[in-house]
C-alpha cells in the first residue's frame, strides 16, 4: 500500500481530497449493505430442530466475518433490506457513495416507525428524494456528489413528511400530559434541572432569559451569558430575586409557520418553528389563541410565492425581518441549523451597493457571520469551492 505523507500534500489536495475519502467510505459501507442482503437472498429460512431464519443465518455470518456485535449486524441488515426494497432512489445515492450510512439509516429508521402502509414509504420518498437532491453538491474535478443537507435539516423534512400523513396529535397531548421536572445529578458536585413543556413554552423561557442575561452581561455584570442564564432561572424558582431584568427589545422568538387552512381547521398538516422544527396541528392552533400571540399573514402573489420588500435605510423594516425568517427558518450558512429569529439579518451584497430587500438579506447566526467577514478579509486561508468545478483562486502548496 501507498505511503500516505500529508507533509506533502497542498491545500487543495488535503482538503479535496478528504471529499473523496469520504465518498470511498459511504460506497464501502454500501457495499456491505448490498452483499448482506444479497446473503439474505441466498439463504433460505431453515427448519427441523435447530430452524434458523434466513435473518438470522446472514447476522450471525456477517457479524463473525465483518468484526460486529449480532444486534449491530441485524439492524445493518433490515435497514439494507428496508432501503433495497422500498427506497430504491436513496439506496442508489449510497452505492454511488453520495450519501452516508447514518443519513441512510435516519431515512429508513422515521420512516418504519412512524409508517405501516407501504403505499406512504413511497409518498414520502417521492418527497424525500428531491430534498436529497436539492442537497447535493457536486465536486466536477473528481465526478463525485454528496448530499450535505445537515442531520437536523433532513430529520426536519422527514418529520413533516412523515406527520402529514400520521399526525402527532394524540403523541403531543399524552407527552404533554406526562411533563414534569427533573433533576440529574452528577459525581463531580453538579446537577442538571430540566423542566419538560411544549416546545413554545421551553422557547420563550430561554429566549426571556437569553434577552435578560444579556442585559445584565450589558450592564458590566462579569459572568457570562451562560451563566448568567442559569443563576437567573434559579433566583426566579427559590425566589430569591426581585424577577428577570425586562429587556427594552423582545423579538417574537415563538415564530410559527402554517398555513391558513391548519390554522381554520381544515386539516391537519403540521405546522414548523423558526429553525425548521415541526409541531403538530393542534399545538399550532393553541400558539395561535394564546393570549398575546400576533399572527401576520406573508403577502403571497398568485402562485403562492411571497411578495418581496424592501426599504431604503440599512435597519430592516419589522415587515421585512418577519418576511427574511419565515421564508429562510435557519442560519443561511450550508449546514448551520441555528433559528432564524436568533440570527443578525446579512446583507448579501454590501449596503448602500445592495439595498435592503428581502432579496439581498440572509439571516446568519453570529459564528457564522463572523466568519464570513473573517474569509473576506483572508481570502488567501479559505478555499472558495466554485460549484461548477473550478478553485476561485491560486493554488497554495504545502511550506
Ligand atoms: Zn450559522
Amino acid at each position: 500500500m501507498d505511503e500516505f505523507n500529508t507533509a506533502v500534500l497542498n491545500d487543495h489536495d488535503l482538503l479535496l481530497g478528504g471529499v473523496v475519502d469520504l465518498v470511498a467510505e459511504n460506497q464501502a459501507s454500501a457495499r456491505r449493505w448490498a452483499r448482506m442482503v444479497e446473503l439474505h437472498r441466498r439463504h433460505p429460512d431453515t427448519d427441523g430442530n435447530f430452524s434458523l431464519s434466513a435473518a438470522s443465518w446472514v447476522a450471525a455470518d456477517t457479524s463473525e466475518a465483518w468484526a460486529m456485535g449480532d444486534q449491530f449486524a441485524r439492524s445493518q441488515l433490515n435497514t439494507a433490506l428496508f432501503l433495497s426494497r422500498h427506497l430504491p432512489e436513496v439506496w442508489d445515492l449510497c452505492l454511488q457513495g453520495s450519501l452516508d450510512r447514518f443519513r441512510a439509516t435516519t431515512i429508513a429508521d422515521v420512516i418504519r416507525k412512524r409508517l405501516d402502509d407501504p403505499a406512504d414509504w413511497m409518498r414520502v420518498a417521492a418527497k424525500i428524494v428531491p430534498f436529497l437532491r436539492k442537497h447535493v453538491r457536486r465536486f466536477a474535478e473528481f465526478n463525485i456528489e454528496v448530499v450535505n443537507c445537515t442531520i437536523t435539516q433532513l430529520r426536519n423534512k422527514l418529520n413533516y413528511e412523515t406527520r402529514v400523513l400520521a399526525p402527532a396529535d394524540e403523541e403531543f397531548v399524552r407527552r404533554f400530559a406526562d411533563r414534569s421536572v427533573a433533576v440529574w445529578e452528577d459525581e463531580d458536585g453538579t446537577a442538571s434541572l430540566s423542566i419538560s413543556t411544549s416546545v413554545d413554552e421551553a422557547r420563550l423561557a430561554k429566549h426571556r432569559l437569553w434577552l435578560s442575561a444579556k442585559a445584565k452581561r450589558d450592564a458590566g455584570d462579569p459572568r457570562t451569558v451562560s451563566q448568567l442564564m442559569s443563576d437567573l432561572a434559579l433566583d426566579l424558582i427559590i425566589g430569591r430575586a426581585e424577577g428577570l431584568p425586562v429587556p427594552n427589545f423582545a423579538r417574537p422568538i415563538v415564530n410559527v409557520t402554517v398555513s391558513l387552512e391548519t390554522l381554520a381547521g381544515l386539516n391537519d398538516d403540521p405546522a414548523t418553528l423558526s429553525g425548521g422544527t415541526v409541531i403538530p396541528a393542534d399545538l399550532a392552533r393553541a400558539i395561535a389563541t394564546k393570549e398575546g400571540a400576533t399572527w401576520y399573514r406573508l403577502l403571497t402573489d398568485a402562485q403562492g410565492e411571497p411578495v418581496s420588500l424592501s426599504t431604503t435605510s440599512y435597519t430592516p423594516t419589522p415587515p421585512i425581518w418577519r418576511y427574511v425568517v419565515a421564508t429562510r427558518t435557519t442560519c443561511s450558512h450550508e449546514g448551520c441549523d441555528r433559528p432564524a429569529v436568533e440570527c443578525e439579518l446579512d446583507h448579501d451584497k454590501p449596503y448602500p451597493l445592495g439595498e435592503t430587500s428581502t432579496e439581498n438579506l440572509n439571516p446568519l447566526c453570529r459564528r457564522h457571520h463572523r466568519l464570513k467577514h473573517a474569509r473576506a478579509e483572508r481570502p488567501d486561508l479559505h478555499w472558495e469551492y466554485d460549484p461548477v468545478g473550478a478553485f476561485l483562486h491560486t493554488l497554495r502548496t504545502a511550506a
